[in-house]
């Protein structure tokens, strides 16, 4: 198996419940709801990506021919120290080539497996914590997990129908769009109406890490 990856990078994570924590952020490349191509988004799945997931020339990014060169990549990025590791897994689609040879390479090396994914393909067993952030119109399968991100506002989806899923937390991030005040209050409004639905704001963008 071949993974491409984007990118790899040592940061803090900058959104949801681990907001703060240090981590190895592994971007795969490719996703399911979008070519990443700007002349395709207009009739995209998903059209309000702000990732660059295309290729494998991004920092620490390429194609590895095993799981286990992806999990010396990521150690030697992670660099010294050995407690508290974390890698969160992104893309793009992380399932679209996350596996659980990659899983167990990771946890051999020390790191607790994070994974963040659109939902629509279920995802790969033995994670240690499991985002997903659906899209509207978009089928999603893997309603059970740690954290459901919802990006708000989003026409075609019902917040109520979402409490029905299986996840510990749920978060509403305000869309990252030209319109960011308004996304901003109607973040804020969705969680003072509906109190099991906590802000979530990207710390890393107004702090300037990647
Ligand atoms: S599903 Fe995620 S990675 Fe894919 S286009 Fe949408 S926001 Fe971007």
């Amino acid at each position: 198996m071949t993974y491409s990856v984007k990118e790899c990078f040592l940061t803090l994570q900058g959104e949801g419940v681990q907001s703060g924590s240090r981590a190895v952020f592994l971007r795969f490349a490719g996703c399911n709801l979008w070519s990443g191509r700007e002349e395709d988004r207009a009739t995209a799945e998903c059209r309000f990506c702000d990732t660059d997931f295309v290729g494998t020339e991004g920092e620490g990014g390429g194609k590895f021919r095993s799981a286990e060169e992806v999990a010396a990549h990521v150690q030697r990025t992670w660099g010294q120290g050995s407690e508290e590791r974390l890698v969160v897994i992104t893309g793009g689609e992380p399932m679209l080539q996350l596996d659980e040879v990659l899983v167990a390479a990771l946890h051999g090396r020390g790191f607790r497996v994070a994974a963040e994914s659109n939902g629509t393909i279920a995802a790969v067993a033995g994670l240690d914590w499991l985002c997903v952030s659906p899209k509207a119109g978009t089928q999603v399968v893997q309603r059970r997990g740690n954290e459901l991100k919802l990006v708000w506002p989003q026409e075609g989806i019902d917040p109520a129908e979402l409490e029905q899923w299986d996840f510990d937390h749920l978060l509403v991030q305000p869309m990252d769009c030209e319109d960011r005040e308004s996304a901003l209050q109607a973040a804020i409004s969705l969680a003072m109406e509906r109190p099991r639905w906590r802000l979530s704001l990207q710390a890393h963008k107004v702090v300037g890490l990647p």
